[in-house]
């Protein structure tokens, strides 16, 4: 257990190191809610005596996945999300994308959407959708998006792409 102060607010921590996620690079303190470097950890004077101290436990930040729902032309798929750019559409040998999706489906295209996936400056992970200019569009919760348009991916959003049916979970 370490305890240091936030360097922001100044309360007391303490915290597990042996509980941190690896990877990650900075967490949230529980009272002001700012980013404290995990380098502090090992850098920072620890402070024992102070009188306010709260106990914090990192999570780490949760990347999203995409779930391709039973359908008439294609079985149950899952695929986890990383950072960066992601491509998915049909599978094919000669497709490119990062993720094909098993299906018969012929009204998804073989690279037919995008998710960039890129770190929030608050911690946690944003998801942005669009439409790679797909030939029969992508339907977002209902909704066609339009050419170049992005949307935030929220969790149990639905995408529609040809027939098939895929669902977002954060
Ligand atoms: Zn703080």
């Amino acid at each position: 257990m370490i305890s240091l102060k936030c360097p922001h607010c100044q309360v007391g921590l303490k915290v597990d190191e042996t509980k941190l996620p690896e990877g990650i690079k900075s967490f949230k303190c529980p009272k002001c809610k700012k980013q404290i470097p995990v380098s502090l950890l090992a850098t920072e004077e620890r402070s024992s005596n102070t009188s306010d101290t709260v106990l914090l436990t990192p999570v780490k930040a949760e990347l999203g996945c995409i779930i391709v729902l039973t359908g008439l032309n294609t079985p149950e798929q899952t695929f986890p999300l990383h950072e960066g750019l992601i491509t998915l559409g049909r599978k094919s040998s000669s497709s490119e994308v990062t993720f094909g999706i098993d299906t018969t489906d012929k009204l998804m295209s073989r690279s037919h959407i995008s998710i960039e996936v890129k770190k929030d400056p608050k911690g946690g992970y944003k998801h942005y959708l669009s439409d790679n200019n797909s030939k029969n569009r992508t339907l977002y919760n209902n909704n066609y998006l339009e050419a170049g348009e992005t949307v935030v991916l929220h969790d149990n959003d639905e995408i529609i792409i040809g027939r098939t049916t895929l669902r977002f979970k954060a």
